[in-house]
């Protein structure tokens, strides 16, 4: 007797658990497989799900299985591997595996379009058209030329190839038959490539080979070295051995649109076509990018965090550039932790990965430390063994022009002098951060945060950066009706106004989300900047990504001091990499650029190591802080936080969690809070959080499984929102 075949489906929602179906009727077993989409009946929709299983057995007695209602694909769109992946962050971050297998598909996929690229028109000559004499016309000579150049053709050809041919002589051989119009799926053109003309220095060379060396089995590198220390060159030499074996790479970086020269520097290297996913793209782009790395015929793929959960036939080698990068982690939703993906990923794949970066996060300088991963250095590259020339400016106490201290204006006006380009460093958007009434002590408030509303002068508005919400600016305090209203503090948008009025004979640029609000944006600005003399450029931290000046003589940080001092135990990890990394902009690599740093605390243990001894000495006695604070990466956090509009709300269902988790028996779990956020009310929500830390991986897990099935299922308020939070990189 046959067995019945159930399939178990992932479907996109919040329900952590598959859903078993019966085969669509007609449909055979042998024709189902894992990894195909199929079309269910859900809660009275159709709906497009992932067949993870296929089965002879079910919880659901066989009577109340409901049959599928067709299947989508004929073979699996997601491999074995990816649907392994997708078993493991859903365990692993705890969120609901339909969530995670359905959500990253590309859009078209969810809504059950072909797993295949976008067929273009193509044009292709008829029979009819084949046999026509050419002699007989002469007196049509631009469709004697078109013939001429279509019977070269062996396959049909794209409107952009036949640049040649009006489309008024196209038209006129369609409407005679002679030529007809076919739908074609287009590969790429090879494009012609440049190699380099200089081989690769001993560091990058002993990193090449112990890279290729294991090419074919899993391992974690880390590739320490500063910018231009030639990082790159070595993610491309080793790429182009993955090519040479048949495989495909995969390149993660931060933040494709601001760094448009990366992909430029690939695709001038390789011929190989490369699959460019980022969130710029439109849903078809997006579909036709995934599909290339899917079937292979993209050699590299170059993404962003999304693209880890790619199928890639061939994955050969994971980079991770600027691996200490936040963007990495996604801090909503489904909160997972690309980087950390990539290397599950490169086990089963039997693929090195390779973390890049100038500044190491903590925890990659720990696991190299501990033999985890191999630590690969890049040393050599002349200069780069100097660190950059710092000054720490004393600005407790001083008379200072818009936040610029008389010692700065003067070093900025000495470097402009000699037609250098000057950088200034400010993390803050915007105008002023605050808006004050100089009589009462008013200050303008976001009415759905418990946040300043920050000025911008163009256009002239409020706006809070944590809600988007705006509003115009008041002409009178709404308090005490006074017109003295003032702005309080500093932002990119006064610098920029300040700065132009002291030294008019310079260009200012400012770079930052308002003036650049698109990539082509970013490019013309960069090539404005590429070769010019005499500018400053003020920047956030837009600015600290990425992009090299060499034309840059003097970085300037206006205020350092805010990052050492959060609340937040991993705020100086990020100053610290955001000053190197912003020093890194400057200079050339013979010439290190000039760094002044402005601070309230010139005698910072912190800053001071770091400006002195270097990111790596200061990592070194950070991680030592944290060993003894028992902080992470020696122990392991996990955060599970609640919103509401109501205020009690979160505090009560997060008490309960931390009952629940202490009958549910939480050993080797310290549970934390709840606790309200640091910025309790945001974008009209209230938020707490309770925090569960552990010494142990394995015992966070044992017991957050089984507490989030719970909570997932126990009566609470519907205007609760819950989260949890998997090794979470900030606190709030
Ligand atoms: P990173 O990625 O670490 O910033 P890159 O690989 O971009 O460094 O290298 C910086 C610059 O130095 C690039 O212009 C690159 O072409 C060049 N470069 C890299 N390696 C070498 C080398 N071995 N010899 C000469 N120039 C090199
Ligand atoms: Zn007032
Ligand atoms: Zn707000």
């Amino acid at each position: 007797m046959s067995k019945t075949t159930i399939i178990q489906v992932a479907i996109a929602t919040p329900l952590r658990r598959l859903f078993d179906y019966l085969p669509p009727s007609g449909v055979m077993a042998e024709d189902l497989h894992p990894g195909c989409r199929v079309q269910v009946p859900f809660r009275n929709k159709s709906v497009t799900g992932i067949i993870m299983h296929i089965t002879d057995h079910s919880d659901v007695p066989e009577e109340k299985l409901k049959s599928a209602i067709a299947c989508v694909d004929k073979t699996p769109i997601l491999d074995s591997h990816c649907l392994k992946l997708g078993r493991w962050a859903s365990d692993y971050y705890q969120y609901p595996i339909g969530e995670v297998v359905v959500g990253t598909l590309p859009k078209l996929l969810r809504q059950g379009q072909p797993a295949c690229k976008k067929p273009i028109t193509a044009y292709q000559l008829t029979e009819l058209g084949q046999g026509v004499d050419l002699d007989t016309l002469t007196r049509a000579p631009k469709q004697q030329d078109a013939l001429r150049l279509l019977r070269q053709q062996v396959n049909p050809i794209a409107r952009h190839d036949l640049a040649d041919v009006s489309s008024g002589t196209l038209k006129a051989l369609v409407d005679k038959q002679w030529l007809e119009t076919v739908d074609v799926i287009q590969s790429p053109v090879p494009r012609t490539t440049q190699q380099p003309n200089y081989a690769l220095n001993d560091d990058q060379q002993q990193a090449f080979a112990a890279i290729t060396e294991s090419l074919g089995a899993f391992k974690a590198f880390l590739l320490d070295g500063v910018t231009g220390s030639g990082k790159t060159e070595v993610y491309l030499r080793t790429i182009d051995e993955v090519l040479k074996r048949g495989e495909q790479a995969l390149v993660m970086v931060p933040e494709i649109a601001l760094t448009p020269q990366t992909v430029k520097r690939f695709s001038e290297r390789f011929a190989t076509p490369i699959a460019v996913l980022h969130s710029g793209l439109n849903d078809r782009e997006r579909l036709d990018a995934w599909i290339m790395a899917q079937t292979g015929e993209a050699g590299i793929i170059i993404g962003t965090r999304s693209a880890i959960f790619t199928p890639i036939a061939t994955l050969g080698m994971i980079i991770i550039d600027e691996s200490h990068d936040g963007s990495f982690k996604q801090q909503d939703g489904f909160r997972y932790s690309a980087r950390d993906l990539s290397l599950i990923r490169g086990q089963m794949h039997k693929a090195p990965v390779i973390l890049g970066s100038a500044t190491p996060g903590l925890e990659s300088l720990r696991n190299a430390a501990s033999g985890r991963y191999e630590c690969l250095k890049l040393t050599q590259r002349a200069g780069h063994a100097n660190l950059p020339n710092y000054r720490i400016l004393d600005i407790r106490n001083r008379q200072l022009l818009d936040g610029l201290s008389n010692e700065l204006l003067a070093a900025i006006s000495d470097h402009l002098r000699q037609d250098s380009q000057v950088l200034l460093f400010l993390n803050r958007r915007g105008y002023a951060p605050t808006l004050i009434c100089n009589s009462c002590g008013w200050v303008g408030k976001c009415q759905r945060c418990d946040a300043n509303m920050t000025l911008h002068m163009k256009p002239r508005h409020l706006h809070c950066h944590h809600c988007d919400a705006s509003c115009r600016i008041p002409h009178q305090c709404p308090q005490c009706d006074s017109e003295h209203l003032h702005a309080l503090g500093l932002g990119t948008e006064r610098l920029e106004q300040t700065l132009s009025e002291q030294f008019p004979e310079a260009e200012v640029f400012r770079i930052d989300r308002d003036t650049i609000r698109s990539k082509s944006a970013l490019e013309t600005t960069l090539a404005k900047i590429h070769n010019g003399k005499r500018q400053i450029l003020i920047g956030t931290q837009m600015l600290a990504k990425g992009h090299h000046f060499p034309n840059v003589t003097l970085v300037a940080i206006l205020d350092a001091d805010a990052g050492f001092f959060s609340a937040d135990f991993r705020a100086s990890e990020r100053v610290a990499q955001l000053l190197v990394q912003v020093a890194g902009r400057a200079g050339r690599a013979e010439k290190p650029g000039d760094v002044v740093i402005q601070t309230r605390n010139p005698q910072h243990p912190q800053l001071l190591r770091l400006i002195h001894e270097g990111y790596h000495s200061f990592a070194e006695e950070t991680l030592q802080e944290r060993k003894m604070a028992r902080l992470p990466p020696y122990t392991y956090f996990a955060m599970l936080r609640a919103e509401s509009h109501d205020k009690e709300l979160p505090r009560t269902f997060l008490q309960q969690a931390k009952t629940l988790a202490s009958e549910l028996g939480s050993d080797g779990v310290f549970v934390l809070g709840p606790i309200a956020s640091p910025m309790e009310k945001r974008a009209g929500r209230y938020r707490s959080q309770l925090l569960f830390q552990a010494n142990q991986r394995k015992d966070l897990q044992s017991l957050l499984g089984p507490l989030s099935k719970t909570l997932e299922t126990s009566k609470k308020s519907p205007y609760l929102r819950w989260s949890l939070d998997i090794d979470p990189i900030d606190m709030f």
